[in-house]
């Protein structure tokens, strides 16, 4: 062979590795779009996880049960429904050993549908949204909006919990035209109690289908539950989950985009979705759990993942980071070994708190700290901040460059200008809560807390294959320090 016959191989070699990444790359993309796409809420979030635990050979634990953990078992538990546990047992664990957790959240900024919401305005019926977390909020115009959530269902005696998502656009906040605020380019800010109102009909078109408008609000404390609302909109929730207005008793819903994720850019490599912050990592997480099964047996380590709502609210719930599940859960998965067993496990252990990062805006670079921009395609992105507002110290770092060296997964490092103000994440609230060693991770993404978000393909499978690292190598690494 001569030598140009070799180099035209060794190119082919290259254009077809470089194509199998590809594909794996989309692939993964692509998987994770679908599961965005079927979370419009931390419930359905939730219950999406469940299905992917389930269909590995995951268990339902409860809460209120005892618990009896082995070596080898796979359980989850979830709280209110929208905060869920999982955790694989390693085949050498016994109590006292250390736990290797990603957490992550299930809750996004969004518009939820307010207790009475009710209102009618101008010849419209609409519906009274509360704001949730600290949403841009002026994405959430024109939009072909729809609501994604639960119902609690009265049916004979008992009570159930039922999720709802309408697949059509039923709603939308209608922008105010340009003729009628000059301004409108230059400062847009719309009022939030009272320019924000979904629109769902006309009053006009409700009375032609012969839907009663009764304005007349009954008296405190006689009102069902149906009549804090819109007919139209009750309608449509009772019509899906095959139930009569009288049975709803009450809802949780979150206004959603109805246009589904999608793949983007001329060249294919960026997603296009809502609530990357925070589901790529909620799903990449239990991805990586999944598929690190078949290394589980030689652990040491319970293999956790932990993915709480109400983080963009700051955590205070019982089903928040800031709650004590995490540490009941540890307590009991340290049972049945010495009476210290779970604080022996505490320094042994070590979180990834895993949270979307800021990738480098193009047309605001000067946003960003100079030295610390981190690009697309580039890695996951550790996030540093001295005064606290991330967890990560040298020696987190250190642990997990390591373990990023030995999976082959690219790293890249933020901090936020000094002169800029900071987000947070779980990362220092678990970390001061429980003591335990902690990293603040992400994927770098555009548009943050937009209703419609923008990353790159490459994050989805670096993030599994920095979790599934972790989990293999998270041990071995621990034991190489020696201080
Ligand atoms: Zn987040």
């Amino acid at each position: 062979m001569n030598n140009k016959t070799i180099d035209g191989q060794r190119k082919q070699k290259v254009a077809s590795e470089t194509m199998a990444a590809t594909d794996k790359v989309l692939g993964a993309a692509k998987q994770f779009i679908s599961f965005v796409n079927k979370c419009p809420s931390p419930f359905h979030a939730v219950d999406e996880v469940k299905k992917l635990l389930v269909a590995a050979g995951y268990k339902e634990l409860r809460e209120t049960d005892p618990w009896a953990i082995q070596p080898l078992d796979k359980y989850f538990l979830t709280r209110n429904q929208s905060t869920i546990i999982a955790f694989a047992v390693g085949g050498n664990f016994k109590p006292g050993n250390g736990f290797s957790i990603v957490g992550a959240h299930t809750d996004s900024p969004c518009l939820k549908v307010k207790p009475k919401s009710k209102t009618n305005k101008s010849g419209y019926a609409m519906v009274g949204v509360e704001c949730y977390g600290g949403g841009i909020w002026h994405t959430w115009f024109d939009r072909d909006l729809t609501v994604g959530g639960r119902v609690l269902v009265k049916n004979n005696g008992s009570i159930e919990h039922h999720l709802v998502h309408i697949q059509k656009p039923i709603l939308r906040v209608p922008h105010i035209a340009i003729h009628l605020m000059r301004d409108h380019n230059e400062k847009f800010g719309p009022n939030k109690e009272s320019q924000v109102c979904p629109v769902l009909a006309t009053s006009v078109q409700l009375e032609l289908q012969g839907n009663k408008q009764e304005d007349d609000k009954k008296p405190e404390g006689q009102e069902k539950q149906c009549d804090k609302h819109q007919p139209a909109l009750v309608k449509l929730i009772c019509d899906e989950l095959n139930i009569s207005p009288d049975q709803m008793m009450d809802f949780e819903l979150c206004v959603a985009d109805t246009q589904p994720a999608a793949i983007g850019g001329a060249l294919d490599e960026f997603i296009f979705a809502p609530r990357l912050d925070n589901l790529l990592n909620a799903y990449t997480a239990v991805e990586a759990l999944i598929e690190t099964d078949g290394s589980l047996k030689s652990d040491p380590n319970i293999r956790l993942i932990c993915l709480f709502d109400n983080e963009e609210v700051g955590s205070q719930s019982a089903q928040g980071a800031a709650s004590t599940l995490q540490e009941l859960v540890l307590r009991r998965l340290s049972s049945g070994g010495s009476q210290t067993a779970f604080e022996e496990a505490i320094p042994k252990s070590y979180m990834i708190s895993a949270d979307q990062a800021h990738a480098v805006h193009p047309n605001y670079s000067d946003k960003h700290e100079t030295n610390h921009q981190a690009g697309l395609h580039k890695g996951i992105v550790l996030k540093f901040n001295s005064n606290q507002r991330y967890a990560t110290t040298a020696i987190t770092t250190t642990i997990l460059r390591e373990i990023a060296l030995k999976s082959g997964c690219p790293l890249q490092d933020f901090v936020v200008r000094n002169d800029s103000p900071c987000g947070s994440t779980i990362g220092p609230i678990m970390s001061a809560k429980l003591g335990i060693p902690t990293i603040d991770i992400g994927a770098p993404q555009l548009s943050m807390h937009s209703i419609r978000e923008m990353c790159c393909t490459s994050s989805v499978s670096q993030a599994i294959c920095l979790y599934k690292g972790f989990f293999e190598k998270y041990p071995e690494v621990f034991s190489s320090l020696k201080f």
